[in-house]
């Protein structure tokens, strides 16, 4: 089974959840391609109650997603990665950063968001599903 289970680049910041993601998204939306500080972030959605923290350097960036709603993005005071987002638009989800996990092997996206602004030099898995922005509700 696939452990979600992961951390910080510095250790500080720790987490776990028994809950498997609903989906994995990879977002190629603006922000996330700044905050990432690469092409796209890769997103496991998971029930935001079951996710265990551990940690004292967990910092919020209030932002604006793109559907003009609040995204909370959690990152690490200390060295900087971003942990989990909660995005108003979703309520109770933890949009969990795959890149942190301590074995994100597994963690292939099932579909790919925000396409509109996904950089051209960014191949997508043939068959995954692919939308502009988010997915029709
Ligand atoms: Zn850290
Ligand atoms: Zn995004």
């Amino acid at each position: 089974m696939h452990e979600v289970k992961g951390g910080c680049l510095c250790g500080s910041i720790r987490y776990e959840s028994a809950d498997h993601p609903a989906l994995i998204a990879a977002c190629h939306c603006t922000h996330c391609q700044k905050q990432s500080g690469g092409a796209f972030s890769v997103n496991l959605v998971m029930p935001l109650a079951g996710v265990k923290l551990t940690g004292s350097t967990l910092a919020t960036f209030n932002d604006v997603g793109g559907s003009g709603m609040p995204v909370k993005r959690h990152f690490c005071s200390s060295c900087g990665s971003p942990i989990f987002s909660e995005l108003d638009a979703m309520p109770g989800v933890a949009a969990v950063k795959a890149g942190t996990l301590d074995d994100p092997a597994w963690a292939s996206p099932q579909v790919n968001l925000w396409c509109q602004s996904a950089l051209p030099w960014v191949p997508m898995a043939e068959g995954s599903a692919q939308f502009d922005q988010n997915p029709p509700a």
